[in-house]
């Protein structure tokens, strides 16, 4: 279970995130929504341990404090991001990029084996293990990087906007995709502007507006709740 717990994270004098009390369990799919720069990017870099702010309060994975940690030990205690644009290595090949996600102490020793359970969660990644991954399409490189984030065997895997740039087939896709990482027990948590889609496939989401978390329900609520529907989904 990932916990942030009051985290406030100050970029100078201006404060990106306010407080914010964020939980992930096992096996949920969790979305953050919110208006551009209201903080959402801010919230998992600072869980992941890359923000360049100054972050307080408290972030726990199964009861680890991760808050002041460097970003490879919190890898190693299990959390993974998938950052915005994806990071993929475009030169080297999806095995290449694969193993390069086992650097983690966590799955280093088990390397083979997490790479035989990352081809079985995506065997297209397996049909297209020669591939130059800058020759593959948007959809494709997303499935890289969440393949390669799977490589570090996280209990929780974080997303900075996976759907962006992608059709909305290939975000369908996509959240399928995140619907299987989920089947595993993994803790899923991702920012989204793609709320239709992603709340169509999420446990509970949370709304940041002005770096405050001013609300947070179960996906179906969201979905019906009027106020989310005339700013996020496009009604009303
Ligand atoms: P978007 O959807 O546009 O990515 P966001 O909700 O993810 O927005 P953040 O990227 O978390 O927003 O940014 C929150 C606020 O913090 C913004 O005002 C942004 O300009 C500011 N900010 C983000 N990173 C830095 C930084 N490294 N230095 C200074 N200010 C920053």
């Amino acid at each position: 279970m990932l916990e942030l717990s009051n985290v406030t994270v100050r970029y100078g004098q201006h404060r990106a995130l306010e407080n914010a009390s964020v939980n992930v369990g096992k096996g949920e799919i969790v979305v953050i929504l919110g208006a551009n720069g209201a903080g959402k990017s801010t919230l998992l870099k600072a869980a992941s341990g890359i923000c360049e702010g100054v972050v307080t309060g408290d972030i726990r994975l199964d009861g680890t404090t991760l808050t002041g940690l460097a970003a490879n030990r919190i890898v190693d205690a299990g959390l993974a991001l998938v950052p915005e644009g994806r990071g993929v290595f475009p030169d080297l090949t999806v095995r290449e990029n694969l193993t390069l996600g086992a650097y983690a102490s966590r799955a280093r020793d088990n390397e083979k084996m997490t790479l035989d359970r990352v081809y079985s969660l995506f065997p297209k990644l397996a049909e297209r293990g020669k591939q130059i991954v800058g020759t593959m399409s948007g959809g494709e490189q997303q499935m890289v990087a969440i393949g390669r984030a799977m490589m570090s065997n996280p209990t929780i895997l974080t997303l900075d906007e996976p759907s962006l740039g992608l059709s909305p087939l290939l975000s369908k896709e996509l959240f399928q995709n995140l619907a299987r990482v989920r089947a595993l027990g993994i803790g899923v948590l991702m920012v989204e502007q793609n709320a239709k889609q992603s709340l169509a496939i999420a446990d509970r989401g949370y709304l940041i507006e002005n770096a405050h978390v001013v609300h947070q329900d179960s996906a179906a609520n969201l979905m019906r709740d009027p106020a989310v529907q005339a700013a996020y989904l496009g009604v009303g």
